[in-house]
């Protein structure tokens, strides 16, 4: 994959300076397509493609629908419903139509499909006895033409407002930036803005400013379009450039995502990135793409210009060091960072940093740090206790290690340890000791790790990159078993297969399942499956877990009804809500449920049909509580 892409930097070189947008034109065909809300009238977006969000891309644009519910949406082109979505989460109701270039266009969050749709969505409803449905739909059922009204906008989902999403995908899931399909409705030319410039070193031997670790500088703005950053900066060895960027529309307040960046140094291209088009289903590498311990602590994004060991998105060209930079020399060197905003607006920044071998000079004293551990790459850097000079001893199973400062900030030792060589258990700095809890150092692919009654699987799409595994176990809050599996700022790709086996009887019971609490205010269910005493799950990210009962029923409320509708509003405060089965005189009744307000309704597939009889309401709870409503109508 790597090789692949440095194949590539060499035949594309000459063409690397090329304006933006230039590549391919073809397949961004103009004017093929009409814009879904409001064509021809001045429009204005909520967000743009490729902006950066929590776990994926955003894969279009949403549309603002003057702040209403309602709107009528349009069909982009001639084709057909190919695909049909009913859902409470997500992109909520959405239709896909595939048109006879072989592109597909996507609207979501939508209100209501039209009379045809609605019919059918019905249809397949009723025949599935299913709330939320994912269907494919062959050519031919739901054909369309230009123009038509497919639907009315809406905030369904989890949409924040209401808005359409809409997207541009190719017949190979490839999200498309639908800006680049020449949509007159949209005006832009407003030039990007750089926030913010990280500097990591990315080996044991480099250095920022006499450090290891990561700096930050404000970007300083020197003219239109124009920045720099005005403190000295030293570094050497092999470095990581980060950026946080973003970017404005006319006429409208909100903040939009960049499309494009450019790093050169001393003149020389080392790292190009194109979000023109992505693969849908490889949105989580983003998750590398930028510094996701910053995104998990600060909610900042910072991308990487460079790419990351384990990102295998495609949409990047660089240098040989995968975008890194390497200073060796004493001289000064030019990096020139250039951004573009998917309409072709450009800003660019510009500094220097100065190579240097021994440690800089700092400009202001920094305070005394916080005896600390941290790991950067394979470098475990201990920050021992102030004014102290001896050597950190490390303590293996079998042997203890002595190792001198690498540097000083302020008076506090600062020691540097490549993990490659060795885990070990605790150390000792000064007055400092650290415990890992390291169990193994783990490559990405298929591996069992057991420790204790935790059983840790990982597939071969579970890790990016190396990871030093550390768990903690048996921390008893409250009668609760917790185990952490590392830090939830460490990223990963795939799910982590857990088993589970509780010490405490109690928490071997059907109601218990995973919550996690990485967030101290509130504990999120994640789920599970009982396998005899062991509590089963993929986990979506690291971080610290419990297992927790959830007794307690889901709560009914009635609200009102008609004869052909009835309302209701449902609420569960552990787990969550899983299902939703509603029936009249023993027949299934489909209930529409928007998670945002806990509103549900019937609606009936034969619109002459009135409620009449007995009705009979089960809510059921994640933990597999149930609380069943009934109603003579
Ligand atoms: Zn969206």
């Amino acid at each position: 994959m790597k090789f692949a892409k440095y194949i590539l930097i060499i035949l594309l070189s000459t063409c690397l300076s090329a304006p933006l947008l230039a590549q391919s034109q073809s397949a961004y065909p103009k004017g093929y397509f009409m814009f879904p809300i409001k064509p021809g009238q001045r429009n204005y977006l909520a967000a743009n493609m490729g902006e950066l969000r929590p776990n994926h891309f955003h894969g279009g644009m949403d549309i603002k629908t003057d702040g209403q519910i309602g709107l009528p949406v349009y069909a982009c082109a001639d084709g057909y419903v190919s695909r049909l979505r009913v859902s409470t989460n997500g992109y909520g109701n959405t239709l896909y139509i595939t048109h006879p270039n072989g592109l597909v266009t996507v609207y979501a969050h939508l209100d209501k499909f039209n009379a045809t749709i609605h019919a059918y969505e019905l249809e397949q409803l009723y025949a599935r006895k299913e709330t939320d449905i994912d269907i494919v739909i062959p050519a031919g059922t739901l054909p369309v033409k230009k123009g038509d009204i497919i639907a009315k906008s809406g905030n369904t989902g989890g949409s924040g407002g209401p808005h359409l999403h809409f997207e541009i995908r190719d017949s190979r899931e490839n999200v498309l930036n639908p800006a680049l399909f020449g949509f007159t409705e949209i005006v832009d030319n407003i030039k990007p803005t750089f926030d913010k410039v990280a500097i990591r070193t990315m080996d044991i031997d480099s250095r920022i400013n006499g450090e290891l670790g990561r700096a930050e500088y404000t970007a300083q703005l020197v003219s239109t379009g124009k920045y720099t950053i005005t403190q000295p900066i030293n570094a050497k060895g092999l470095l990581g450039i980060e950026i946080k960027v973003h970017d404005k529309m006319n006429e409208t307040h909100n903040v939009y995502g960049i499309n494009c960046i450019e790093l050169k140094v001393d003149g020389k291209e080392v790292f190009y990135h194109n979000l023109e088009t992505y693969a849908f289903n490889e949105s989580r590498y983003i998750n590398v793409h930028i510094d996701y311990e910053t995104y998990i602590l600060k909610r900042q994004y910072f991308q990487k210009c460079y790419v990351a060991d384990g990102n295998n998105l495609n949409f990047y060209l660089m240098n040989p060091l995968q975008g890194k930079i390497l200073i060796k020399d004493t001289a000064s060197h030019k990096i020139d960072l250039r951004i573009y905003d998917s309409n072709g607006n450009a800003s660019s920044l510009s500094f220097t940093v100065k190579g240097k071998q021994e440690q800089a000079p700092k400009i202001t004293k920094p305070a005394t740090p916080v005896p600390d551990f941290h790991i950067y790459e394979n470098t475990l850097k201990i920050t021992g206790s102030a004014n102290n000079t001896e050597p950190a001893i490390l303590y293996f199973k079998n042997k203890i290690a002595k190792i001198s400062p690498a540097y000083y900030i302020n008076q506090s030792p600062v020691y540097v340890y490549d993990l490659r060589t060795g885990l070990p258990d605790s150390s000792k700095a000064g007055t400092y000791t650290a415990i890992y809890d390291f169990v193994e150092m783990v490559s990405p692919g298929k591996k069992k790790v057991v420790v204790d009654n935790l059983t840790i699987q990982f597939s071969d799409s579970t890790l990016f990159d190396t990871l030093y595994l550390r768990v903690k176990k048996h921390l008893i809050i409250n009668g609760q078993e917790t185990f952490e599996i590392n830090n939830p700022t460490e990223p990963v790709y795939g799910p982590i297969g857990v088993t589970f086996c509780p010490e405490i009887a109690a928490n071997k019971n059907e109601r218990c399942y995973f919550y996690s609490i990485n967030n101290s205010v509130s504990k999120k269910y994640e789920g599970g499956v009982w396998q005899e005493d062991n509590l089963v799950h993929n986990l979506k990210y690291l971080g610290k877990f419990t297992v927790l009962k959830d007794s307690i029923p889901p709560v009914i409320t009635y609200k009102s009804n008609t004869t052909k509708r009835i309302n209701f509003s449902i609420f569960d405060r552990g787990s969550g809500i899983d299902s939703i089965y509603a029936t009249l005189n023993g027949e299934w009744v489909m209930m529409y449920y928007e998670h945002k307000t806990g509103l549900i309704w019937s609606e009936f597939k034969d619109p002459t049909e009135v409620l009449k009889g007995e009705f009979v309401l089960e809510i059921t709870d994640n933990a597999g509580n149930t609380s069943t409503y009934k109603k003579t109508l």
